[in-house]
């Protein structure tokens, strides 16, 4: 299947092109990036690079298309997603198995989660833009809340699908039109997207996708002087950039970036059902996620017993080949992140902290592809890089204290402030510890996911907000109309 993944996007032509105003184009840039396959090492496919030439194409034509896109209906906007969203499930198995192969997701998982949870927000972005109060009244003044114009939207490689569709479903709802510069360790699941807009019907212009490294294409988004918004995700570093870049030109900036996600476990928490739940968390996309929570923060007197429970979850885990439905953990997505996990966890050791499970290299019997062995360690110390420093891979940090307040104070004795997780019977404790951790979403006993709770970042973060209500608003501009009410002279 992967096989005929290429050669379908070979024969359409789709790996040497781009996607500008409703055409498949040649890119003017030259440069080329081989996709490797996580699983082998082994380069796949290669994909053409676009250029800040092309940028500056696909941001024309957005401009263009922005006239008419931004005074369409709501209705309509909502059409075009409706259209997106079947046809995104129609393809969910390609999609998948795309998505399997750029970055090593274990095909279950792809199935089960990347896909399906990345199709929720266009679904989300369809059934709010169509109730959604564009236009409202304080005294005689009218509030008119109108698209922000052409965004450039740029996304990392960890949830490909995901992080396009929660960029892409509400930019569109808004009335903006897109450029789309997707991660490129990743750009199989964003072409198999820009094939699903142009068969969804997408107007020419609407939606524009180029390829492309950061700092070129990413870097001549951020500072067009045409472009209104610039929403990233991805590193902090990254992030800071294009901040940087955008500044001149005063565009509006949404950062969705790094994170080192607490969970605290309140001592009256059963620890049956908190600790794995706490290992499957931080571990799921074998740890490739912003919110991952990765430092485990657990009452001193219970060490022993949450150590003995973490290892077993652990081991657990079907790491293998990512094609296989029985893994449930692939590899991580490419070398640069197998040696960064590789560097933390020797860092850990280093630094003096005790493996209770995993360690570094690779699991036995994997000795080829980018896997990594998921790995725990206890008695970590706050102040350690492991606790500090986002990994992003299987590695969970177990930090005990002493009192709730300390667990609180450790909570929040990072520079993010992304995600957390509290777990405890006595709701009214759990939730007043929720109250007091600095960061975007606080879970409470692992809740389902719900698509409509707005996500986003405390502190280094980021700032802004994606999904649901807030993730629409994002992309709206505020314009008073003062004296809209008086009355019409007789
Ligand atoms: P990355 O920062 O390397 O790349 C993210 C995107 O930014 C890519 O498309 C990349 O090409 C682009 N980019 C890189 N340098 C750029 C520059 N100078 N100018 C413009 N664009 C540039 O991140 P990654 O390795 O792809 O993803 C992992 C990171 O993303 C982690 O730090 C993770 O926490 C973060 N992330 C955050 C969220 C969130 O919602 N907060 C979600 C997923 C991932």
């Amino acid at each position: 299947m992967n096989i005929s993944l290429i050669e379908q996007l070979t024969s359409a032509g789709r790996l040497d092109r781009i996607f500008i105003d409703g055409e498949w184009v040649l890119p003017a840039g030259q440069g080329r990036a081989s996709i490797i396959d996580p699983s082998t090492e082994q380069p796949v496919a290669q994909i053409a690079l676009g250029s800040a030439q092309d940028v500056a194409a696909a941001v024309e034509a957005a401009r263009r298309a922005f006239a008419t896109w931004s005074v369409s209906s709501p209705q309509s906007r909502a059409a075009l997603l409706d259209r997106v969203h079947s046809l995104i499930l129609e393809r969910a198995e390609l999609f998948a198995q795309a998505i399997s192969l750029e970055m090593g997701a274990a095909i279950g998982f792809a199935r089960s989660t990347q896909v399906p949870v990345a199709a929720e927000h266009i679904r989300v972005a369809r059934d709010i833009v169509g109730s959604y109060p564009f236009l409202t009244h304080r005294g005689d003044t009218a509030i008119a809340r109108e698209a922000i114009g052409v965004c450039g939207l740029i996304t990392p490689w960890n949830w490909p699908l995901y992080q396009i569709t929660a960029k892409v479903g509400p930019a569109l709802a808004a009335g903006c039109t897109v450029v789309l510069k997707p991660s490129e360790l990743s750009p199989l699941s964003a072409l198999l997207f820009a094939e699903v807009m142009h068969d969804a019907g997408v107007p020419a212009g609407v939606f524009n996708l180029v390829n492309g490294e950061g700092p070129e294409v990413g870097a001549a988004l951020a500072s067009h002087p045409d472009v209104d918004m610039i929403s990233i995700t991805g590193s902090t570093r990254a992030g800071v950039l294009v901040a940087q870049a955008a500044a001149a030109t005063v565009k509006r900036v949404a950062q969705e970036l790094g994170g080192k996600s607490p969970n605290v476990i309140l001592p009256d928490a059963d620890l049956a059902r908190a600790v794995p739940g706490g290992v499957a968390a931080a571990f799921r996309n074998v740890g490739q996620s912003c919110s991952a929570p990765t430092r485990m923060i657990v009452p001193r007197e219970r060490l022993a017993e949450v150590e003995r429970i973490a290892c077993e979850a652990a081991s657990a885990l079907v790491v293998g080949d990512p094609r296989s439905p029985q893994t449930t953990h692939g590899p991580v997505a490419n070398r640069a992140q197998f040696n960064r996990v590789q560097e933390m966890i020797g860092a850990g050791i280093a630094e003096g902290a005790r493996l209770v499970c995993g360690g570094p290299g690779r699991p036995q019997g994997l000795e080829r592809g980018f896997y990594v062995r998921p790995t725990i360690f206890s008695g970590v110390d706050p102040q350690m890089r492991i606790a500090q420093e986002e990994i992003f891979g299987p590695v969970l940090s177990i930090i005990a204290y002493d009192s709730v307040d300390e667990a609180v104070e450790i909570a929040n004795d990072t520079v993010y402030g992304l995600g957390a997780h509290v777990q405890g019977q006595d709701l009214a404790a759990a939730r007043a510890v929720a109250a007091r951790i600095r960061s975007g979403q606080v879970h409470i006993n692992y809740p389902a996911w719900n698509p409509h709770a707005p996500f986003g970042g405390y502190k280094r973060s980021g700032n802004g907000r994606e999904y649901g209500l807030e993730g629409l608003q994002e992309y709206l501009e505020t314009k008073a109309i003062l004296g809209f009410g008086q009355e019409q002279p007789a």
